[in-house]
């Protein structure tokens, strides 16, 4: 017998709460809070001449039932391998991200897509030619796979850009869903300037799921960053918008912050919760903006998207939402310090975040997880859509050889294979893939940011130190 390689630990005196230690496995999800003697008993496993009396014995049987004690440690690392090919291979769910145009209405100064000189004139709007075989694609997939549900979430650039293919694919995707008894979710990514009632009604009897828009910083802050072509701002039409759909779907506040931004989000989050739909809101979190280390970029901000020569977009996804800034996937909570202190501003105003713990696997390492650019092109992930180098296929069935490396590539991605014995495997993987291939150059090195999981994990047991006392009184 041993401790599981994937147990962490906080003492909760380390959080002003007591004596006892909090303990997650974070392979099993396992979270209960022992008292400092049983956490002394995990440390005395590891020492072989150690002896145990029959209640010790009893304490440790029950721990190995929740993981915290294991039989060998080769035996869990395979246990581990067995858990990644599941969720590569899992039929469960298909999920389908569909980039409707990389056009967009905003022109972020940071930004050289969006309404940007001539950008919106090249950038791909998906015709609905194209959306009909992509929903054949979809359809031909649901009939291999047979999965229980389906999600398609609409993105782009704009999304609401492209209104005719985003009612085209949720409408027939959903009558294919239903004949074949496949639970159907509709997901909208957008930047919030043109989502009105009317889009939310077209789109409710088609598995409308929810909304996610994206506010960077208070009003003065988010009108800097995402402004007009003429500069005028966009944060009072977006609030404005919300407050119209609220009541018909779920709404999700994400926000990409840098060091220009960062300190204006309390003032953000105090104007939400005054708001008359705060308690609508689904779901708010905060994430950083990838980083690139080219000293020619604006500071804080990094492209996805290569310029081409003339100027023109090589294609891509929005870049304030692919990426390790994600809004799309909702995974790369790759975090900092300040995004666990952004983390706790949001909980002390009472909305549901993110708990910087449960992240992964994402959807890069899921096989019936995909992109579809305006194109068609296929994609593993959002984030990889600026490079068309990463394209892994297309629904016309083509694979040219670029695409068959890309494919094999991403096939091969296991980057936390370098992560040793880190206790935060099942929950990383090693680490959003798009923000190691930018940041570091391969997208097979883990991108760590073990200190944000680590706070993720005193916040957990904060709140179950909270939970306890509550019980108890
Ligand atoms: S690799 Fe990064 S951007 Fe892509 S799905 Fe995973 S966490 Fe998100
Ligand atoms: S990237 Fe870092 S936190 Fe993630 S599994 Fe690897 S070592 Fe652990």
């Amino acid at each position: 017998m041993q401790t599981s390689m994937f147990n962490v630990r906080v003492p909760l005196d380390e959080v002003g709460a007591g004596s006892d230690v909090f303990l997650m496995n974070t392979f099993t999800d396992a979270q209960v809070i022992v008292s400092a003697d049983v956490a002394a008993l995990l440390d005395r496993l590891g020492n072989a001449s150690s002896t145990f009396t029959p209640e010790e014995r009893g304490a440790l049987a029950t721990l190995a039932e929740h993981g915290f004690v294991v039989g060998d440690r080769e035996a869990e690392r395979n246990q581990v391998e067995a858990f990644f090919r599941d969720v590569r291979e899992d039929t469960d769910q298909l999920r389908v991200t569909v980039l409707t145009t990389l056009q967009c209405n905003f022109a972020c100064d940071y930004c050289f897509q969006g309404d940007h000189g001539d950008y919106n004139k090249f950038a791909d709007k998906m015709t609905l030619e194209t959306a009909a075989r992509v929903a054949a694609w979809v359809e031909e997939r649901l009939e291999t796979i047979r999965p229980e549900s389906f999600v398609l979430t609409l993105f782009g650039g704009e999304p609401l850009l492209n209104l005719p293919v985003a009612y085209y694919l949720a409408e027939r995707l959903w009558s294919a869903c239903t004949t074949r008894g496949v639970r159907m979710m509709v997901n909208v990514i957008t930047n919030g300037l043109l989502l009105t009632p009317d889009v939310v009604d077209r789109l409710a009897p088609f598995g409308l799921n929810g909304v996610k828009i994206t506010l960077d910083g208070d009003a003065a802050t988010h009108d800097r960053m995402r402004p007009l072509r003429g500069g005028q701002g966009t944060f009072e039409r977006i609030i404005a918008n919300v407050r119209r759909v609220a009541d018909k779907c779920r709404i999700t506040v994400g926000g990409n912050f840098d060091e220009t931004s960062v300190d204006s989000y309390p003032a953000l989050l105090d104007f939400l919760r005054q708001q008359d739909f705060a308690d609508k809101l689904a779901k708010v979190a905060f994430k950083p903006v990838i980083r690139e280390p080219r000293p020619s970029q604006p500071k804080g901000f990094i492209p996805l998207t290569a310029v081409a020569g003339d100027g023109r977009p090589l294609n891509g996804t929005c870049m304030t939402s692919a990426g390790g800034g994600t809004t799309v996937c909702g995974s790369c909570n790759f975090v900092d310090e300040k995004m666990s202190f952004l983390r706790e501003e949001t909980k002390k105003r009472g909305f549901p975040t993110a708990d910087g713990v449960h992240m992964g696997p994402c959807e890069i390492h899921r096989r019936h997880a995909h992109t579809i650019a305006p194109d068609g092109s296929l994609y593993a992930c959002p984030g990889f859509t600026g490079d068309k180098n990463q394209s892994t296929g297309h629904i016309d069935g083509r694979r040219d050889d670029p695409r068959a490396r890309a494919a094999s590539q991403f096939e091969q991605l296991a980057a936390w294979k370098e992560c040793s014995d880190c206790a935060f495997i099942p929950v990383c993987a090693g680490g959003c893939s798009v923000a190691a291939h930018t940041e570091l150059g391969s997208m097979h090195r883990p991108n760590c940011h073990k200190s944000s999981f680590e706070a993720g994990v005193v916040s957990l047991a904060r709140d179950a130190a909270a939970r306890e006392l509550a019980t108890v009184n």
